[in-house]
Parts: C-alpha cells; sequence; structure tokens
C-alpha cells in the first residue's frame, strides 16, 4: 500500500510537537480527512490518521503518466514507488525521478522502508546503459540514484554505480549527478574509493535516525560506520559535496537530533535533510509523532547555525526532493565562502 494513500477517519493523534518544541502555533488537525487520493477503505488495516500538511494530491498529470512510462520502457525501479514516496505525483509531474539500481529487492530489513526484502535477482548489465538513456530522453540536469542494498555481491554493488555514473558522463555530460548509497558493510573502503573515483557531484548517504533508535529502526547498520563513510568521501575528494538526511517522528528527542546535526558537521557533511517518517504499511514502524511544519523550520534554523552548506527541513523533504535545485544553491554557498576566504587572504 502506498503511504501516499489518504482517507481514513482515524482518532486526532494526541501529539503535533516534537519533544521540547514550542508548538503553541501548531493548528488543530482536520476531524475529516479532505484528501484528494483515492482509497479502498473497507480493506485496509487501521492505521494513524495524518495531520493536514502531510497531505498530497492523486499523481494524475500528464507529465507523471510520461514519466511512468518511460520507467517502464526501460525497465527501471524507482525509489519513488518502491518507498511509496508522497512526493511522486509533484516530481513525476516535473520528470524528476529517482532511480533504483540493482534491483528492486533489498538484502536489509529496516523498519522504516517499504522496498521488498529478500534474497535479490541477478545484476542487470544493461542497466547503466538504460539509466544514461532515461536521463537523456527527461533532459536532465540533475540525477540521482539509489540502489537497494547488495550485501550478498562482494562489492556490495559498488562497481554497478560507477558503470552508471560512467554512462551518464558519457551520455549526457552536462547531467550533474548525485548518488545515495548503502553502507557497504563491512567492504567501505573499496567501495568509497571506487565511487568517488567515478566523479560523482554529491555523495549522498543518509544516516536515518538517531543513534539511540538504530536497534530498533536501522538494525543492520551502524551508526558510526555511516558517519565513517561519509567522512571517507570527503578524505578521497573533498571536492565531492557531502548529503546526509535523518527522518523526523520516530521517537527521537530534540536534543538528540542536534547530536546528530554536531556529529554531521564533524564529519564535513555539506548537506543535511530533514522530513517526517511515514509508515508504508502497518506492519512498518509507527509513527511516534507528527512534527509540525513550525519545528521543522526551527530545526532547519539551528542546522544552518551550526554550518551546513545547504539544509532541507519541512514534513515532505525527502533526500532527493527539489535535489536539482538544492544542488544548484549549494554549489553557489561553496562559492561564495571560497570566494571570501579568497578576498580574506588577500587582504
Ligand atoms: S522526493 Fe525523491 S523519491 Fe520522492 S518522488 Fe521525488 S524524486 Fe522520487
Amino acid at each position: 500500500m502506498s503511504a501516499i494513500e489518504e482517507g481514513m477517519a482515524f482518532p486526532t493523534p494526541k501529539a503535533y510537537l516534537h519533544p521540547m518544541t514550542d508548538l503553541s502555533a501548531t493548528p488543530a488537525p482536520a476531524e475529516e480527512d479532505t484528501g484528494d487520493i483515492v482509497s479502498n477503505e473497507a480493506q485496509r488495516p487501521e492505521r494513524q490518521r495524518k495531520p493536514d500538511w502531510i497531505r498530497v494530491k492523486a499523481p494524475t498529470s500528464k507529465g507523471y503518466g510520461e514519466t511512468r512510462t518511460l520507467m517502464r520502457d526501460l525497465k527501471l525501479n524507482t525509489v519513488c514507488e518502491e518507498a511509496a514516496c508522497p512526493n511522486i505525483g509533484e516530481c513525476w509531474t516535473k520528470k524528476h525521478a529517482t532511480v533504483m539500481i540493482l534491483g528492486d529487492v533489498c538484502t536489509r530489513a529496516c523498519a522504516f522502508c517499504n522496498v521488498k526484502t529478500g534474497m535479490p535477482r541477478k545484476v542487470d548489465l544493461e542497466e547503466p546503459g538504460h539509466v544514461a538513456e532515461a536521463a537523456a530522453k527527461m533532459g536532465l540536469e540533475h540525477i540521482v540514484i539509489t540502489s537497494v542494498d547488495r550485501d550478498d555481491l562482494p562489492d556490495g554493488g559498488a562497481s554497478q554505480f560507477v558503470k552508471v555514473i560512467r554512462a551518464l558522463r558519457e551520455q549526457t555530460p552536462n547531467t550533474t549527478i548525485e548518488i545515495l548509497t548503502p553502507d557497504f558493510r563491512g567492504k567501505m573502503h573499496a567501495a568509497v574509493e571506487a565511487i568517488v573515483a567515478a566523479g560523482p557531484d554529491v555523495y549522498n548517504h543518509n544516516l536515518e535516525t538517531v543513534p539511540r533508535l538504530y536497534p530498533t529502526i536501522r538494525p543492520g547498520a551502524r551508526y558510526y560506520a555511516s558517519l565513517r563513510l561519509l567522512e571517507e568521501v570527503k578524505r578521497q575528494d573533498p571536492r565531492v559535496f557531502t548529503k546526509s538526511g535523518i527522518m523526523l517522528g520516530l521517537g527521537e528527542q530534540r536534543l538528540e537530533v542536534h547530536q546528530v546535526m554536531d556529529d554531521m558537521r564533524s564529519a564535513q557533511i555539506d548537506f543535511l535533510t530533514m522530513g517526517q517518517y511515514l509508515q508504508p504499511t502497518p506492519k512498518h514502524a509507527k509513527v511516534a509523532e507528527f512534527v509540525t511544519p513550525q519545528a521543522f523550520s526551527a530545526y532547519g534554523a539551528i542546522a544552518r547555525a551550526k554550518g551546513f552548506l545547504q539544509v532541507a527541513a519541512s514534513p515532505l523533504t525527502r533526500s532527493s526532493y527539489h535535489a536539482g535545485e538544492d544542488f544548484a544553491q549549494m554549489r553557489a554557498a561553496r562559492e561564495a565562502q571560497l570566494a571570501k576566504a579568497a578576498a580574506g587572504k588577500a587582504r
């Protein structure tokens, strides 16, 4: 079931506030769902009602249909569909999709993720060419490539990322490339070295949540291993922008979120994304709270004060949401910073 499906009348959540956050301006949630998404209420198990600020429109535009057809024709998977992203209508209308390489079956079973778990199929050797063809046909200025975890492969799937980056550089040399990789557990150094050498513009790896919640939310991963991966990217090539994100609403505390920001800055991460966790199906981790847009803005302000070059923080923020626009802003921010530093030296 898609996380964008709405329509059930559930009791109003008790709290919309993030712990220790001022919620005085929080609007009351509507009693009836007025969302536009068609649903099949009779067959649906009980789910948490979402506040008004999470509502999204059903994807029906012509652009959405064209993106869908192209992905089907080229046999490409997208995280937009597999993760049941609420932004799919908006993004696909604008011809922005996040391609998920290395199949649609993941070797991990994180409590927040909607992607199927099991034994993945063989690697598709034509996939790098198809990704590049899709980018060319869509005329993409910026592309985001992610993958399932492939702990079954000797390199964790790193070589497929490398092939995709090379194919894109060859076919669409003006497209900027953002990759969102797994943690390459047990083979991180070699994987990062190979991928960074291929020259992505942005290297993203999500921390997903605060370290205290890893055992329940991200049991197959280690918080500090993920931080080290991002640190390693910078060590290998400081020109590559690094990016990471966390979901809010899983039960984290405000000061824990601040600590994650500090850890990220210590690892020289350039770009932080924060969005609301949404429970994809009743089998997944429950939403502990719906964090208000005001609380997201407050977190965003704190993150900027801590020195991130770019911050995206809102209920519907996802790693790849508005990725192209955010990349352009981040690049401009770095150029301004370098120019300022150079002017300071010249004085
Ligand atoms: S936010 Fe990212 S994952 Fe969601 S629809 Fe947009 S491109 Fe796809």
